[in-house]
């Protein structure tokens, strides 16, 4: 017989072996010694083994040739030695250390000295193309597993930490949790389970082929030396770098190794105030939530590894400056030469401070032209050393809105950055001016004739000034998408106010300035539009390059909530009609895309997550794969109770004009933003159908053209909040400021539907009963009603009545005429009036001479 055997108190990495070695060699037989390891015995036990096997003890024939795995020893392979006596090893599979007095081919030796034998014997399947399945995969693995503990002995090789990679890989669900069942000498349960999180949870970036990862876990419970679980991760994922982020009960635990030399991870645990050695790193972290630490971690992999560059990399440092002395003459011919609009003002070599063209034009305009400028120079243009990361830069840019920052080092001005710089640096494929298409005839046809006769106007009025003129936003879009949207949005690169009033000139319109802002809003009565300045004092001047001109302009769309909206397209000058497309927005246009225009766009304006969402479910685009990252990780810090219920509530109105909201409502709900929003509340099929119900209830009740003007809103509000209770709905209605007329229906919605009463009568009813039923209701009232019960086709039979035929009934008769007719009692008065109301309903009398004629016949004597 040929057999196939390991050694004594067999091992799972033995265990494992005999089994790889019967997938190279399928002729032999398994042959167990009695002596096994009992998680090892009870895995056989339990589990399905894929071949066929015999224990020693059961054996009554003698074996002819061996093939011996994970031992050299025959004496130890657990069998009687008469039953070997006329054995012949055929192929010796060991990592021991070899041994040199077998009588053996060194061919047929293979010893390789890896932490693990199975390593040894999948290198062999593997060269051998030889398959293996799922069973066999989970029992490698506990070998590898069991004789590397975990991957963590000194004896681990690289060519153990590569098999596990390619089992590990291709295993179903990549979950390790079934080694818990088997393996427990080593990592506890906890730690296991914690481990198979953060390998979960783990978010992969790759920089210069550096392989970072970052993982973060959550229990309520202390556990024991994680650490060692972050070593193993690291392994596991293989990484370069890790960041580990564990919530424990209410500490939070960060840990970073870093196994390439020079980049040393104790930095980033600096800045979450803790230590360790340079590539090792610690730091526990009390009085911060789980979120923040996630965000901050985040934010430092992105600031140190991501984004490395430096203020020193990307500033201009062909600068242009002026001296503390020259005059402002001097000054100005310098702007002009070179074309800028802000110089660095040195005093004796060192930086003073920034001088800008609008102070210097203001000057000159005052005859100080020979003045020096000494004065008027502005101090609050930040600096920063060269060394600063660009991330922080832009924050700084950004956020405080300075057009240009200098960087200084010792007092020595080194260069700028400009906005212009920050856009090259973000995409540099766009440093060139993009112009993608001209739309110049689309122009013409999109909008109706007298808006596109004042989009040539207003082309003409920036030609004049010298300035240029743009749509941009949602109108710029909608225009390409040919979308009907009238909402003209208009930036113009230099003084919006002026052009503004010049259009007032010549058109008989109403203008809403706001100084601050230079912007207006013209009103044409039929439709508004717009008018925005670009943030820059550069003018048009003949001879002037382009990109310092477009820089406004780009630097306005930069501002911007996604790259959809952000395009212009020319309405003066010489490109009419041009498309300004910077950030590659046609493209996301066409493949459907939502895309912010830079990582900390939620962060800045969360009303964007909303707005995006409107967006994504009107148009049918989806997310871009960082922008709903990022659109996550706002919702995890709780961005959204940064906002008012008011703009909540602007947000959530704009939602309801859509042509679907439920779609919007819906991903909402997928998104989880809207328990962020009322808590508690979820948007299902059910909701979904009532959203329709409401829209069609309200389509036709606007095509009945009725006095009553109903506010829409109310019915989509209280559809959301239809499961809250009455204080709970009057909680959110003062939170997103409805008025108490939403209040007063949401009382009468609750009250009908708890009362639900049998309005009627059955078939036998009136008329009048009807209108008693809903006399005292809103409108709003019974058309949600409408909407709820749009399955009793009885209650929709009602409501039409009222609506149609009851409610528009005027009194043929009033107090006044009947006192005409000698009827003074205020009571008796009422009560007639209400009687003949009733038969007036009920189509018993129907003009003023019959409501007389009856009154005379039962209330006169
Ligand atoms: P709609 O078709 O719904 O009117 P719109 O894109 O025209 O969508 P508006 O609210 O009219 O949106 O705003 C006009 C433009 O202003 C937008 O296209 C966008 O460029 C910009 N914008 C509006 N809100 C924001 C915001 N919260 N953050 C950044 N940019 C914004
Ligand atoms: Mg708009």
């Amino acid at each position: 017989m040929k057999a196939i055997l390991g050694h004594k108190n067999m091992d799972f990495d033995c265990f494992a072996s005999m089994i790889a070695a019967k997938k190279l060699y399928p002729e032999y037989d398994i042959i167990f010694p009695d002596n096994i390891e009992s998680m090892v015995k009870e895995y056989i036990e339990k589990e399905d083994i894929p071949f066929e096997y015999l224990f020693a003890s059961d054996l009554n024939e003698n074996i002819t040739e061996v093939i011996l795995v994970d031992n050299n020893n025959l004496e130890r392979s657990g069998l009687d030695t008469e039953k070997l006596n006329k054995s012949k090893i055929i192929k010796i599979y060991d990592h021991h250390e070899e041994k040199n007095d077998i009588k053996i081919d060194k061919k047929n030796y293979i010893y390789k000295p890896y932490g693990a034998n199975i390593t040894l014997l999948l290198e062999e399947i593997f060269k051998r193309n030889i398959k293996i399945d799922e069973k066999e995969r989970k029992i490698y693995l506990l070998g590898l597993f069991e004789d590397t503990g975990f991957l963590t002995y000194v004896s681990l090789t690289k060519n153990d930490v590569e098999m596990f990679k390619i089992l590990f890989e291709n295993l179903a669900e990549k979950d390790l949790t079934f080694i818990n069942n088997y393996l427990l000498t080593d990592f506890n349960k906890e730690q296991l389970s914690v481990m198979d999180d953060l390998a979960e949870n783990a978010e992969i970036f790759k920089k210069n082929n550096i392989k970072i990862g970052f993982c973060y876990a959550e229990r309520e419970n202390y556990i024991d030396n994680l650490a060692i679980v972050v070593q193993r991760l690291m392994i596991i994922l293989s990484l370069d770098i890790i960041f580990v982020v564990v919530r424990l009960d209410k500490n939070i635990y960060f840990w970073t190794r870093s196994n390439i030399k020079n980049i040393k991870v104790i930095s980033i645990a600096k800045e979450l105030d803790g230590g360790g050695h340079p590539n090792a790193a610690y730091s526990l972290i009390k009085d911060k939530t789980f979120v923040e630490v996630k965000q901050k971690v985040y934010n430092l992999i992105d600031k140190y590894f991501l984004n490395k560059k430096t203020a020193g990399e990307v500033m201009s440092s062909e600068i242009v400056t002026a001296d503390v002395n020259n005059s402002v003459s001097t000054v100005k011919e310098k702007m002009i030469a070179h074309n800028h609009s802000r110089l660095p003002v040195l005093k004796e070599n060192s930086i003073y401070g920034v001088i800008s063209k609008k102070e210097i034009d203001r000057l000159l305009n005052h005859g100080f032209g020979d003045v020096s400028i000494k004065n008027y120079v502005d101090f609050s243009i930040p600096s920063v050393n060269p060394e600063k990361d660009i991330n922080s830069v832009k924050e700084m840019m950004i956020s405080n809105q300075y057009p240009i920052i200098l960087v200084v080092k010792k007092e020595e001005l080194q260069g700028i950055i400009t906005i212009e710089d920050l856009l090259k640096e973000e995409y540099p494929e766009l440093a060139q001016e993009k112009i993608v298409k001209n739309f110049s005839s689309k122009l013409k046809y999109h909008f109706p004739e007298k808006i596109n006769k004042i989009i040539k106007d207003i082309g003409k009025i920036a030609d004049k000034n010298n300035y240029k003129a743009y749509i941009v936003g949602g109108v710029a879009r909608d225009l390409i998408l040919d979308r009907e949207n009238y909402d003209l949005d208009i930036v113009i690169e230099g003084n919006g106010i002026k052009v503004a009033r010049q259009v007032e000139e010549k058109y008989d319109i109403y203008v809403v300035i706001h100084k601050k802002f230079k912007t207006a809003v013209l009103d044409f009565d039929e439709f508004k539009i717009d008018i925005a300045t670009a943030r820059s004092e550069t003018y048009k001047k003949p001879g002037a390059l382009p990109d310092v001109m477009s820089s406004s302009l780009k630097y306005d769309l930069y501002r911007r909530d996604f790259t959809i909206n952000a395009m212009a397209i020319s309405i003066s000058g010489e490109d009419f009609g041009d498309l300004y497309d910077y950030f590659d927005a046609y493209k996301d246009l066409q493949n459907k895309i939502i895309k912010i225009m830079h990582n900390i766009s939620f962060i800045e304006d969360p009303t964007r997550i909303l707005r995006g969402i409107r967006f994504a479910t009107r148009f049918d685009f989806k997310f871009d794969k960082q922008t709903k990252n990022l659109l996550k990780n706002a919702l995890d810090i709780n961005m959204l109770e940064e906002i008012s219920g008011r703009r909540i509530k602007d947000e959530l109105v704009l939602m309801l004009k859509e042509d679907y909201p439920e779609k919007a409502f819906a991903m909402m709900d997928e998104l989880n933003v809207l328990d962020d929003i009322i808590p508690g509340i979820e948007f299902d099929s059910e909701k979904e159908k009532l959203f329709r119900e409401i829209r069609h209830v309200i389509h036709w009740y606007h095509h009945l053209y009725l006095d009553e003007v109903i506010e829409r809103n109310y019915l989509y509000f209280f559809a959301l909040m239809h499961k809250l209770n009455l204080e709970e709905i009057e909680k959110y209605s003062v939170k997103f400021e409805l008025t108490k007329q939403f209040k007063i229906f949401a009382q009468q919605v609750k009250t009908f539907i708890r009362k639900k009463y049998k309005l009627v009568g059955g078939d036998e009813y009136k008329k009048s009963d009807v209108y008693n039923a809903f006399r005292d209701l809103k409108m709003e009232t019974i058309l949600y009603l409408a909407a709820f019960y749009h399955y009793e086709e009885e209650f929709q039979k009602y409501v039409s009545l009222y609506i149609i035929d009851i409610y528009p009934k005027n009194s043929i008769i009033n107090g006044k005429q009947l006192k005409e007719m000698r009827i003074k009692n205020g009571l008796k008065i009422k009560k007639i009036l209400e009687d003949i109301k009733m038969k007036h309903i009920n189509d018993k009398i129907n003009n003023y001479k019959e409501a007389v004629k009856y009154i005379k016949e039962h209330y006169l004597d």
